[in-house]
């Protein structure tokens, strides 16, 4: 990083490169220190550009030579890459540079983990490797050889040659560099095949470190099914010989789709019953989906630039909730999305660094991988889809597939074949792209004589660069209920598109009560406006799961609320309806066990701010302890039914089904802990024999302040696996009580096994620390203070992982001005701290800016 001024780059200076590629080849000469990495490059004038500025980006590259058709060259190199003067007529380029992989702390080019050589490129990682024009709109075909003393040698493609220390690789799909992959190491292979529906045969393989092979088989079944799926609902073949996934233990994000060699973050591939949780294995089938769907959207058609990375992730991630739909249940999931929806988009789309869905200007795009452009980039995707009708969409899609294959594409390519197929005018629609913040709906409604009148109004409050906002397309899905809970109009959708809008249903025989925002269908914050008896109307009879599991939501937040606000007790109205459902034997049991979710502590913060309070973290912790007792004292009869009712009498699956049972009689089992002082978890701990169990039943344990033998017999039984080690160290933290967090989070760092430059370590241990959140905001600042201690530094070390945790400051401003005292002066110290990284310079100064 170089201390100059960090450059803002904008949507609208886009030009295309002043040449094309033909063909990359490049070779490896691998060597921890010293790798040398050979290209050449058959660059041609791009017709449709008019700057031939020619310009390769290159950082921490020690350039040997460089040629043009054989002859050497002289070019001008600074800290970002190199300038030389070209023919204007096809070339060929070839260089030859040094790079240093094994002292790669940055995770980001070529690095190296535990011994194994891999790369990670998106989005600006190849530069680091050697020159290159690094922009998604360069595409290539790609021929890699790799000489190295290494069993295993991969790259993207088709293996086309090996021997004894070399092999080498041939993409024949033209790609951007980010999707470009190598890795290097001594690796098992657990082997598959999947035969496509056009007969083609793919060889399978999952990469792993010895002694891992035993977590394989769940990842490889999430693989073929994933590859089925995508063949049966999008028509959507593999195009390769071989895939390749590959686990690596030192990884900034989740995983990488790069072309037949998708490289994965071991805690998002490995998994076994022994060691890991049901939410671990459901997230692992969603992810390995999710890179896997990317080889067509993404990676047969890619984006233009890093500002239509929506594009690729807003589309990849609406395919894998609908995988994860049809796998399991629709309904769980669609709650599980709102629900993280809320927590980690609504305060980021409505805090200092909210942006719009496709960002229009950058520093440093690592810092533009939110939830923002993934979660409500999807959540367009899905309004689309919704406001054009299931059949349109298909359409839609089958043309952008046809139309774009192999090119790098932009938002208005995505929203032009939406207009082509269905004659719909999109303009309007296309503010979800542009405009930032979350839209609140308020409702008003009237009655007369059989009419039912619904007023639905729209605001979206300003946000950093943007005042003025626009009404935009809201699909509203919207149902009504008699007065006995039968539905009298089944699910429709309203279109909100102007700033207020009336609905009128006519005909109706009494006043019915409105069911709105059906299946969460837009990304906003509604005011129903109800009172607590509508609420508890709809927990009992509403036909749309994800609507009757919001009114139980609202009830139990409207209860938390005056409790934190006006002392008031647990509501029976709540705690009734809670009952009722968690009575009724024909509601699935995940479902059961979400409606005994009560809202986050964060989630309540937002409320209380957004309604003029100011959140006191240590009243809302106690609030919600408080409503957690009176539950269980108030469930305390139906207890025995839920454990029974959660029993599995099979082994061990991670399906829907069974993990679905497992969630009822692990929330079942955290309020009898409240009730027997964790006799019965202290058996359940003795008795687990899975990871969902064993860690549920500790939880337990600790919660209630105890389970002091079995978190160090824990340790002794999992010391030798890192992934369950990084759950004991969150853990502890995650359940420290308030008071105690920050001591606990303090001496944790302390600890051996503390390897704080792993950053899946790192994030359990510091990540639990932000997220808890009466501990984190100790009224002291101590919570602050260790948060920023580490996040300096790591800084030199991993400027991404740094940047992207500094967001557990992002809601500074909600606090008192105590609180808001003490975080600002930790942002300060961040920020002052000399030769910080470009990443967190710019998160720290967007996030104080506000
Ligand atoms: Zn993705």
């Amino acid at each position: 990083m170089s201390d100059a001024a960090p450059t803002t780059i904008y949507l609208k200076d886009y030009t295309p490169f002043g040449y094309l590629i033909d063909s990359v080849h490049l070779t490896f000469d691998l060597a921890a220190h010293a790798t040398r990495v050979t290209s050449r490059i058959a660059f041609r004038p791009n017709p449709d550009a008019r700057d031939r500025k020619f310009f390769l980006h290159g950082e921490q590259l020690r350039l040997i030579r460089a040629a043009i058709d054989g002859a050497e060259i002289a070019p001008e190199v600074t800290d970002e890459g190199l300038t030389a003067n070209v023919p204007n007529a096809p070339f060929v380029w070839e260089t030859e540079v040094e790079i240093d992989p094994g002292n790669n702390t940055a995770l980001e080019g070529l690095y190296m983990s535990n011994g194994m050589y891999c790369t990670q490129c998106e989005a600006e990682g190849f530069r680091k490797i050697t020159f290159y024009p690094d922009r998604p709109d360069v595409m290539s075909t790609f021929t890699v050889r790799i000489n190295g003393d290494l069993p295993v040698l991969l790259s993207n493609g088709n293996p086309t040659a090996s021997g004894q220390g070399w092999a080498e690789w041939t993409d024949p799909w033209p790609k951007p560099a980010y999707l470009f992959a190598l890795v290097a190491g001594d690796l098992i292979a657990y082997p598959d095949q999947f035969t496509t529906k056009s007969g083609r045969g793919v060889e399978l393989n999952l990469w792993v470190r010895p002694g891992d092979e035993g977590k394989c088989a769940f990842g490889m079944e999430a693989l073929k099914k994933s590859m089925k799926w995508d063949e049966e609902v999008y028509g959507r073949e593999y195009d390769l010989d071989v895939f390749n996934i590959v686990a690596v233990d030192d990884f900034n994000m989740g995983a990488m789709e790069n072309k037949g060699l998708n490289i994965f973050n071991s805690s998002a591939v490995l998994a076994s019953p022994e060691t890991s949780t049901d939410a671990n294995f459901e997230r692992i089938e969603a992810i390995i989906a999710h890179e896997y769907f990317h080889n067509w959207t993404g990676n047969r058609i890619t984006c233009r630039d890093w500002f239509q990375l929506c594009l690729k992730e807003g589309l990849t991630v609406f395919r894998d909730a609908q995988f994860t739909s049809d796998m399991r249940s629709a309904p769980v999931k669609r709650i599980h999305d709102a629900i993280d929806l809320r927590a980690r988009q609504f305060p980021e789309d409505n805090g200092p660094l909210s942006h719009p869905v496709r960002p229009e200007s950058f520093q440093e795009i690592n810092n533009f991988y939110t939830s923002t452009v993934y979660e409500k980039g999807a959540e367009v995707i899905g309004m689309l889809k919704r406001l054009v009708g299931d059949e349109a969409y298909s359409k839609a899609l089958n043309l952008y597939f046809d139309r774009h294959d192999g090119q790098a594409c932009t938002i208005e390519d995505w929203l032009k074949v939406f207009e082509d197929t269905t004659g719909r005018d999109l303009t309007q629609f296309k503010r979800w792209y542009s405009q930032s913040g979350t839209p609140r709906i308020s409702v008003s409604e009237s009655w007369d004589s059989g009419t039912y009148t619904l007023t639905l109004s729209q605001e979206t409050h300003p946000t950093p660069g943007q005042t003025e906002k626009l009404p935009q397309v809201i699909p509203v899905a919207f149902g009504l209920l008699g007065p006995n809970g039968d539905e009298v109009r089944g699910t429709q959708v309203l279109e909100l598109t102007e700033a207020t809008q009336s609905f009128q249903f006519t005909g109706l025989a009494a006043k019915p009560n409105p069911s709105i925002l059906r299946d969460f269908s837009a990304p906003v914050i509604l005011d129903h406006g109800h009172s607590n008896a509508d609420r508890a109307f709809l927990l009992a009879h509403d036909t749309d799961p994800f609507n009757r599991w919001q009114a139980g939501r609202s009830l139990a937040e409207d209860n938390l609320f005056r409790m934190i606000t006006q002392d008031s007790a647990p509501d029976g109205q709540f705690l009734d309806g809670l009952l009722a459902v968690l009575r009724d034997g024909d509601l699935d049991p995940a479902y059961r066990a979400l409606m005994l979710q009560l809202p986050s502590q964060s989630e309540l913060a937002s409320t209380l701010y957004d309604s003029g309070h100011t959140p006191d973290p240590l009243a809302i912790w106690t609030a919600i302890e408080t409503l957690k007792q009176a539950t269980a004292q108030h469930v305390q009869d139906l207890l025995p039914r839920l454990h029974s009712e959660s029993l599995v009498d099979a082994p061990y699956q991670p399906d829907a089904e069974q993990s679905g049972k497992r969630a009822l009689g692990n929330a079942a089992l955290a309020l009898t802990t409240r009730l027997d002082s964790g006799t019965q978890a202290a058996a359940e701990y003795d008795r687990a024999n899975n990871m969902t169990q064993q860690l549920a039943s500790l939880a337990c344990l600790l919660r209630a302040g105890k389970g002091e033998t079995q978190l160090s017999s824990f340790y002794d039984q999992w010391q030798h696996d890192r992934l369950v080690l990084d759950k004991w160290f969150g853990l502890q933290i995650s359940l420290a009580s308030p008071d105690a967090t920050p001591a606990v989070a303090l001496g944790l760092t302390q600890h051996p096994e503390f390897n704080w430059k792993n950053p899946n370590r790192f994030r359990a241990l510091l990540g639990s620390l932000a997220t808890n959140h009466a501990g984190f905001h100790h009224a002291d600042g101590s919570g602050y203070q260790l948060l920023a201690d580490w996040l300096i530094r790591l800084d030199p070390v991993n400027p991404q992982t740094t940047a992207r945790m500094c967001t557990a400051f992002q809601t500074w401003k909600r606090y008192d001005d105590k609180r808001q005292a003490l975080m600002r002066a930790q942002l300060t110290r961040i920020s002052e701290t000399p030769n910080l990284s470009r990443d967190t310079t710019e998160m720290v100064s967007r996030i104080l800016d506000a």
